[in-house]
């Protein structure tokens, strides 16, 4: 397997300048039989792959994979002529007679790791972002959505040469044969653990990484916010994709005096939603029965130490369904609190301060997100200075992703390096410095033998320049 692996990286680097030196019309037509593909040639077909792998409503397909997608495409094709220009820059007077500027160069070969929860807009985003910068890329989609990476496997070998855009499938051992390769970047999205291990892996080829990870974001709910929109808000942004979102809120942080009020609204959205959501068309399923049991277990894990069920915790193993389920009265050693939960079971804490709020969201790892729903303005920025996250929304969550114009990514424990947009295109990109010398003389004047008199021209150089 390494052999074919390393012929095929041995292709890629070989073309890369082919690639990489393609003009911007050349980069755009490849973004536009992507396009054309997702957008029309293949659109049901990647409807049916998701629906197969994990009953993903049709909708929801369209929404949160097919148009994310095309978005990030339409946005490259307006942008990428100036991002691709020579960026001029400031030279100070001391290096007289010189310009400076630099330039996006591609990084070269690279490797995109994507994982199963938004199977085709983790693989092709990312992609859009390396096709723009003029890179090679071989591309690792996960094990567990075959329907779409098989799918994909066959968008990619009719639009791409393998020497320019390869997918290759399978399981840890493909991702670990691919992370020995010396990759110019990896960009990876997936679990922190296993972004660790492509770290590791990374540093011994000194290959930079973006990483776009996960874990615990939170919704803080104070007690002014407007209930109704915020839970049929947080009832959208946690259940889409049945709770298999990077940035769903994970749990709630709640005023004590407006909890009941919000159980209330929530149940209302709730059932306004999906009804009976094991009848529901609107309500995908858990990807797999080990993740289905891993979620079981957190909620059993949690009613043994006392939590509540509020709403939902129905099941079904052969269907991979839970319930929208909700659940109060969680004591922090429960599993629900300690681990990424990444399904749909919400916990449901209080504070009586903002303080107390504050304290408990940063004694946890920094958030992928943070939500706050509030009309207090005050308060608002008073949490946002005093907490760290990847990103926040303000009375809403989740849409922070869809704005193109915005960088998507974590910090630290939740992600390192940016994707959509420009900051893709950047992660993808060296910027390479140039300064040009065009007049004679310039700084030589001061080269050695050195002499007093040069001494006090340096003198007066650090003094005024
Ligand atoms: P995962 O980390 O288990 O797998 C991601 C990818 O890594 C898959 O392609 C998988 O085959 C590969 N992989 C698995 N084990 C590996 C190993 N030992 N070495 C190398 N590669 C390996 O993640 P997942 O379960 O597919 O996705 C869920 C996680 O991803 C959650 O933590 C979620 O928050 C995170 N996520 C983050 C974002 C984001 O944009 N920040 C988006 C979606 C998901």
């Amino acid at each position: 397997m390494s052999n074919t692996f390393q012929q095929l990286f041995n292709a890629q680097k070989e073309n890369q300048f082919a690639v990489g030196n393609s003009t911007y019309s050349e980069r755009i037509l490849k973004l536009k039989a992507l396009k054309k593909a997702i957008e029309t040639t293949y659109k049901q077909r990647i409807r049916e792959a998701i629906y197969a792998d994990f009953k993903k409503p049709y909708i929801e397909t369209d929404l949160t994979e097919i148009y994310p997608v095309i978005g990030e495409i339409n946005h490259v094709i307006s942008e990428l002529k100036g991002w691709m220009k020579r960026q001029k820059v400031h030279t100070p007077l001391a290096l007289l007679g010189a310009s400076s500027w630099y330039t996006y160069e591609p990084k070269g070969v690279c490797l995109i790791i994507s994982p199963w929860n938004f199977p085709l807009n983790l693989t092709f985003g990312p992609l859009v972002s390396a096709i723009a910068a003029g890179n090679t890329v071989i591309l690792k989609p996960s094990e567990l959505t075959p329907h779409c990476s098989q799918l994909m496997a066959e968008i990619i070998s009719n639009l791409f040469s393998e020497q320019e855009i390869a997918l290759v499938q399978g399981e840890v051992e493909v991702s670990t044969a691919l992370l020995k390769l010396p990759f110019n970047h990896i960009f990876f999205t997936g679990s922190p653990n296993i972004g660790k291990v492509v770290m590791e892996a990374a540093s011994k080829h000194l290959t930079s990484v973006t990483l776009e990870l996960g874990g615990k974001s939170p919704a803080i709910i104070d007690a002014s916010a407007n209930l109704k929109a915020t839970a049929s808000r947080i009832a959208w942004g946690k259940f889409v994709n049945n709770g298999q979102t990077c940035i769903a809120p994970d749990y709630i942080l709640i005023e004590e005096s407006v909890k009941e009020a919000f159980l209330k609204e929530l149940k209302v959205a709730l059932h306004t939603f999906y009804g009976d959501a094991s009848l529901s068309e609107a309500y995908a399923r858990i990807v797999n029965e080990k993740h289905f049991n891993r979620l079981i277990n957190h909620i059993e894990d949690a009613k043994l130490k006392h939590g509540v069920i509020e709403i939902g915790g129905a099941s079904k193993v052969a269907d991979c369904f839970i319930e929208p389920t909700v659940m109060s009265n969680v004591p922090e050693d429960a599993s629900l609190l300690q681990e990424e939960i990444f399904g749909p079971i919400l916990p449901i804490k209080t504070y009586k301060t903002i303080n107390e709020a504050i304290t408990y969201v940063n004694s946890k790892e920094k958030p992928l997100a943070l939500y706050i729903y509030s009309k207090n303005k005050t308060q608002t920025q008073f949490i946002i200075d005093n907490t760290r996250a990847g990103s926040t929304c303000i009375n809403t969550n989740v849409l922070q992703y869809s704005n193109h114009h915005l960088p998507f990514g974590g910090s630290n424990n939740s992600g390192i390096g940016k994707a959509h947009g420009i900051f893709g295109f950047q992660e993808f990109s060296n910027m390479r410095s140039v300064l040009k010398q065009h007049t004679k003389g310039s700084i030589e004047f001061l080269f050695p033998p050195y002499s007093s008199l040069k001494q006090k021209l340096v003198d007066f150089t650090l003094k005024w320049f």
